[in-house]
C-alpha cells in the first residue's frame, strides 16, 4: 500500500472509533488468524453486579454486607466496586454510608482481599484463597458455588473468623452482539481463545455462551503472555483483546494488540490499536480496514 493508502486507511479507521496506531499495526491486522480475548470487560460488559447472598451463619444481611464492604471499598477490582455498590444499596435509607475501620488491608492479586474488621478477621475471595488461609469450605458452599458457574455468575467466598459465613453470585453478562463476532471471526478462518483470571466453572459458561471452544480459566498475567508466545510459535499471526493491567504484558506480545477504548488507561498505551467504543464488532471493521487498504496493491 502507498503510504496514501496508509492515511486514508488510518483516517477511515479513526472516523468510526477505531484508532489504529501506524502503518505496522494496519498492516498486520490482515494476517491475523487467532484471537485471545480476555473475558472481564471485554467478552463481557465489565460492569458486575451482585445478584444473590446466601448467608451460611445466623448474621443478619446488613452487618453481613457491612463487614465485607469494609473490606472491599479498599480494592480496585470490579468485583469489588460491585460488592460495595450492593452495600450502599442495602443501606438506602443512609444518605452516605461509613464503613468501620479496615485495619491491615491486604489484596491478593487474581483471589480476593483481607482486613481486618471490628476485630473479625475478614476474607473475601475464591476457593483457592480460602484454601491458602486454611479455610474448610462447607458442602453448601460448595454445591451454591458450581450452581452460580454454572449460570455464568462468578461466585464470592465470604470468611469471618475462618468461617465461612456467606456465598455471593455476581454477575457480569456478555456484551450485545459478542456471540455473533465470534462467529463471523470463525466464518473469516480467524480461530478464538479465551484466557480469564476467573474460576474454570464461570469461565466454560460463559465460553459456551459465547461460542468459544477454546479457554484456559484461573490464568496469571504471564500466562496470557506465554499464551500469545505460544500460538505465534506454532505459526500463527496473533491478536489480542483485552481491557485490564492484567492483560498489558500480552498486548505488547500480541502481533496485533488491541484495547478496549473503556478499558484501563496501561492497556491503551500498550495496544496498537484502541476500539474507542468498547464494541467487539470494531476488531472485525479493523480487520477488514485492514484487508481493504492492503489488497489496493496486490
Ligand atoms: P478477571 O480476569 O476475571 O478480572 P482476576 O485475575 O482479576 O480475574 O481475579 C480472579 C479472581 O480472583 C476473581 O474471579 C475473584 O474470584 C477473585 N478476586 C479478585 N479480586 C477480588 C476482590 N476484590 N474481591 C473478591 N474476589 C476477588
Ligand atoms: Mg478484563
Amino acid at each position: 500500500a502507498t503510504p496514501t493508502a496508509v492515511m486514508v486507511g488510518t483516517g477511515v479507521g479513526a472516523s468510526q472509533g477505531v484508532l489504529i496506531k501506524g502503518g505496522q499495526a494496519l498492516e498486520s491486522a490482515q494476517k491475523v488468524n487467532y484471537i485471545v480475548f480476555d473475558k472481564t470487560g471485554t467478552l463481557t460488559v465489565g460492569k458486575p453486579v451482585v445478584v444473590n447472598t446466601r448467608l451460611f451463619k445466623n448474621v443478619a444481611l446488613r452487618k453481613f454486607y457491612e463487614l465485607v464492604a469494609a473490606t472491599e471499598v479498599n480494592s480496585e477490582h470490579p468485583l469489588g466496586k460491585a460488592i460495595v455498590e450492593y452495600a450502599k444499596r442495602l443501606r438506602e435509607d443512609e444518605e452516605d454510608p461509613v464503613w468501620p475501620e479496615a485495619r491491615d488491608f491486604e489484596s491478593i492479586i487474581g483471589n480476593g482481599v483481607k482486613a481486618n474488621v471490628r476485630n473479625k478477621e475478614i476474607i473475601v475471595g475464591n476457593k483457592s484463597l480460602m484454601l491458602d488461609h486454611n479455610i474448610s469450605i462447607p458442602i453448601d458452599a460448595e454445591e451454591m458455588l458450581m450452581e452460580i458457574e454454572e449460570m455464568a455468575q462468578t461466585g464470592i467466598l465470604v470468611s469471618i473468623d475462618g468461617e465461612v459465613s456467606g456465598v455471593l453470585a455476581i454477575s457480569d453478562p456478555l456484551k450485545p452482539g459478542a456471540r455473533e463476532v465470534i462467529s463471523i471471526l470463525k466464518s473469516m478462518k480467524v480461530k478464538s481463545i479465551m484466557v480469564t483470571g476467573d474460576n474454570w466453572g464461570t469461565a466454560k459458561s460463559i465460553a459456551r455462551e459465547v461460542g468459544i471452544d477454546s479457554v484456559i480459566a484461573e490464568a496469571k498475567p504471564d500466562q496470557k503472555v506465554e499464551k500469545v508466545k505460544h500460538l505465534q510459535a506454532s505459526g500463527y499471526t496473533v491478536a489480542m483483546v483485552g481491557d485490564g493491567i492484567n492483560d498489558s504484558p500480552a498486548l505488547v506480545a500480541a502481533d496485533v494488540g488491541m484495547a478496549i477504548g473503556a478499558g484501563t488507561d496501561i492497556a491503551i498505551e500498550a495496544a496498537d490499536i484502541v476500539l474507542m467504543k468498547s464494541n467487539l464488532e470494531d476488531v472485525i471493521i479493523a480487520i477488514d480496514l485492514s484487508k481493504k487498504t492492503f489488497s489496493r496493491i496486490r
